[in-house]
């Protein structure tokens, strides 16, 4: 090639070199003010100082490049300063694996999240004690160490069953004391917080609840372990900065649980979505729950579905099971009965070691 171009090039070189310095020192600089934003709670993006900077280098562009270009260039260093900024800040979240790298673990009753798989399991709604002391017995009898079962329904309709409240929870403790298990149940109502701690060992806030800031800062604060659903239409990081609430709250036992999400599939109930639970064992240092049966809405897809949780590193899997699930007053199409429990665990018998849980039956 010819001399000249080739000493031109060198030229670029240095002119590329020098470009990145001076944009690796604006980079500093906008990430100190980044800071400093954050700590004031001021918002990175501040669209008036863009354009200002716009106008005054359009006036100081003397050519050869059009102003046009200039502007583009610089539009495109103020989105890469500005996703720095916001990338930096979720570093520095309490949620993130860069703040804590090792997992956390959730301890409740006799259940340890974040050790070894753990199932959840129990009736969508509680309904009599007959009931809850048959499935809890059975449950206990398969190793299941958490009871779930609503006394508070989050129902799409003011008509339907909308739980048992106060009585249900009375219910759901005495049972899950009885069998030596670790109860679970939502809560969707910041004046009943307290109540249900009482009763509770882990509150859940439900899908139709996960952006309820008010609820979460007062479950934050509620000195018991938090089942966190993701939204059905929640983004990832929608999710975690939900759970962000509560562990700013001061609560540091939260539980990410995924249950599936609204898309146009009509053959489920929701989709499960597998890339978040993977996402969120990689980017938090938070047990993950999967829940198969409000993911899928169907009996025949949950072992499958609950084999891939584990596979995608999910800690423990949830799954709504009733002695006689046709007459349930709640997502009666979904639950198992014990027949179809006793099948499930059939196909899961490699993952979970129930066999080391004994099952412990007080009278
Ligand atoms: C539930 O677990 O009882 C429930 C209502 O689930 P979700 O909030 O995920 O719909
Ligand atoms: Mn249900």
């Amino acid at each position: 090639m010819d001399e000249r171009i080739h000493e031109e090039r060198r030229k670029i070189d240095e002119v590329n070199a020098e470009i990145l310095r001076l944009i690796s020192k604006r980079g500093e600089i906008t990430a100190q003010i980044g800071l400093l934003q954050t700590a004031l709670g001021l918002p990175h993006y501040d669209p008036e100082r863009e354009n200002q900077m716009l106008i005054a280098l359009v006036e100081a562009n003397r050519g050869p490049l059009s102003d046009e270009a200039i502007k583009q260039l610089f539009k495109e260093i103020f989105r890469a300063s500005l996703d720095m900024e916001e990338c930096q800040d979720q570093h520095k979240m309490l949620y993130s694996r860069k703040v804590k790298p090792e997992d956390t673990r959730v301890y409740a009753g006799p259940a340890v999240f974040g050790k070894a798989p753990l199932l959840i399991a129990g009736p969508c709604s509680i309904e009599s004690e007959e009931q809850m002391m048959e499935v809890a017995g059975f449950l206990s009898g398969h190793g299941v160490q958490v009871l779930r079962g609503g006394a508070y329904k989050p129902r799409t309709s003011p008509y339907a069953f909308q739980g048992l409240g106060k009585a249900a929870l009375l219910l759901g403790r005495l049972a899950a004391d009885r069998y030596h298990m670790a109860f679970v149940t939502e809560v969707m109502d910041t004046r009943d917080v307290g109540l249900v701690a009482e009763y509770a060992d882990i509150l859940q806030v439900g899908a139709r609840s996960m952006q309820n800031f008010a609820l979460l800062r007062e479950v934050g604060q509620a000195g018991r372990p938090v089942l966190l659903k993701r939204g059905m239409s929640a983004t990832v990081e929608e999710w975690f900065y939900a759970a962000e609430y509560v562990l700013a709250a001061g609560n540091a036992q939260v539980i990410l649980a995924e249950r599936g999400i609204r898309t146009y599939e009509k053959w489920t109930r929701n989709t499960l979505d597998l890339s978040a639970v993977a996402l969120a064992k990689q980017e938090t240092h938070l047990p993950v729950v999967v829940d198969v049966t409000h993911a899928a809405g169907r009996i025949d897809l949950l072992a499958p579905l609950a084999r891939a949780a584990l596979a995608a590193g999910a800690d423990a899997v949830h799954v709504e099971v009733h002695p006689n699930p046709r007459v349930a007053l709640s997502d009666n199409q979904q639950q198992m009965d014990f027949v179809q429990f006793e099948a499930f665990m059939a196909r899961l018998t490699d993952l979970f070691p129930m066999n080391e849980v004994p099952a412990v039956q007080k009278d």
